[in-house]
């Protein structure tokens, strides 16, 4: 039921939800008047007003029973008691014990590696909340497990276009979102995977490699273990690259929400591997399904939001530099090797990985380019980015660059990466 505003309370009982889609122009504000309720895992505090921004899709649980008092218009809001969060949260309880058990071992005892939980399944089954409620719940219990989000469509670390991890150290803000400044983030420049299947496999890797060290030294964060979050592409390719994520992580937990299919394919290809444990749950009635042009809207929010802060709290910088200023670079697409060096009818193929440097011109308005950490152009494609620049203006004659960057003073490195993201500034 859609509510045109003003103050209103609703009762909920013990194990319901109330499922709420925030109107599309105007903020809501809700607070808990009595009893206790949580969202995506983390708990409201008592009487305070918080406000949700437009379209934001959520849900306000209670274990025990609670009263919520909601101030704002929304698209639709209704409770249901049927959630599967009994079963999220027996999932949350093995993990505990197995956090419990790796603590006190020794780092080189292969236990002392907390569970390592990969949850997978098609788009919209509820992916991201699943992984935000167990990392909540781990938190809040004192563990500081690791987030890995490799969905490079939505981005629940950072812009869209990049796989990334950090650690969670307390339970993730309802309306904030994940803390944005500590991440280590890998560009991989598109929001489609098919676009380079190759490249989005080594940066996984890449990723991997730097968590494992990350982790391997800091006895906690072993024991919390991690939360990979991944795509909805479930079929063929997209199969293969959860497999290959499964593998590269090490994962010892597979979550499979929502399809029996996938289930039963992933346990059949690892069962082999002794200590892998797959298991099926279902997805949540709650979980909206989102059209792409909703998901090109949402990219476009947190593009918005990375400059310009959730709240428009944050202040962008304007920059004007020499094109002499930097180097950018597109990874992928050129040929492999020129057509005289193969066998006559031989196509060249694109080599995934080749790293091709950009001319700078007016191609590059409107996009985003990612700044590098690399010291060397070869290091580009192995390196994490620092952060992003959103192209505004490129001045031909000038041989000048315009481009708006978090804050002001010079870019932490001169190696840019281009791809196909791009924003509309609105
Ligand atoms: P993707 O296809 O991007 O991988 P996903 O499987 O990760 O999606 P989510 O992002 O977790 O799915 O959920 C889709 C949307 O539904 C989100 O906006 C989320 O906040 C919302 N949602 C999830 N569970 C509920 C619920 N119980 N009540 C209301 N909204 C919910």
């Amino acid at each position: 039921m859609a509510h045109g505003g003003g103050a209103r309370q609703v009762k909920l009982d013990r194990e319901s939800e109330l499922r709420i889609e925030v109107g599309n122009d105007a903020p809501l504000k809700l607070r808990l008047l009595n009893g206790t309720a949580e969202i995506f895992g983390t708990e409201l505090p008592p009487d305070f007003w918080l406000t949700f921004p437009p379209r934001l899709k959520f849900a306000v649980f209670t274990w025990n029973g609670a009263t919520i008092e909601m101030d704002g218009s929304t698209e639709t809001d209704y409770t249901a008691d049927e959630t599967p969060n009994i079963s999220y949260v027996n999932v949350h309880a093995v993990l505990e014990e197995r956090r419990h058990r790796a603590k006190p071992l020794p780092p080189d005892d292969p236990n002392s590696q907390g569970p390592r939980v990969i949850v997978v399944g098609p788009t919209d089954s509820g992916k991201s909340t699943l992984s935000k409620m167990l990392l909540s719940w781990a938190a809040k219990k004192g563990w500081k497990p690791t987030f890995v989000d490799l969905d490079i469509g939505q981005g629940a670390i950072t812009i869209p276009g990049c796989i990334a991890a950090t650690p969670i150290e307390m339970p993730i803000d309802p309306v904030e979102g994940i803390p944005l400044d500590i991440p280590l983030v890998y560009f991989y420049g598109h929001t489609t995977p098919s676009n380079n299947v190759d490249l989005y496999k080594v940066l996984v890797k890449e990723l991997a490699q730097v968590v494992e060290r990350q982790i391997s030294g800091n006895a906690e964060s072993r024991a919390s273990g991690m939360v990979i979050n991944t795509m909805g592409w479930i079929e063929g390719q997209g199969y293969e690259l959860l497999l290959h994520a499964i593998d590269t992580f090490n994962a010892n937990v597979v979550l499979v929400l929502g399809q029996e299919k996938l289930w039963s394919m992933i346990r059949n290809v690892l069962k082999n591997k002794p200590g892998v444990d797959v298991v099926k749950l279902q997805k949540s009635g709650g979980v909206v399904s989102r059209n792409a042009k909703f998901r090109q809207k949402s990219r476009s929010h947190r593009i918005r939001e990375y400059f310009y802060g959730l709240a428009n709290d944050l202040s962008p910088h304007s920059n004007i530099a020499n094109f002499s200023d930097f180097s950018v670079f597109r990874i992928g697409g050129g040929p492999q090797a020129p057509r005289s060096a193969l066998p006559i009818g031989a196509e060249p193929a694109a080599d995934p990985l080749r790293l091709a440097p950009v001319n700078i011109n007016r191609d590059l308005l409107h996009t985003i380019l990612a700044v590098s950490f690399a010291k060397e152009p070869d290091q580009i494609i192995s390196s994490n980015v620092a952060g992003f620049v959103f192209v505004t203006d490129v001045d031909i004659q000038r041989k000048t660059i315009t481009y708006l960057a978090p804050s002001a003073g010079e870019l932490p490195s001169k190696y840019l990466i281009a791809g196909t993201v791009t924003w509309l500034e609105t």
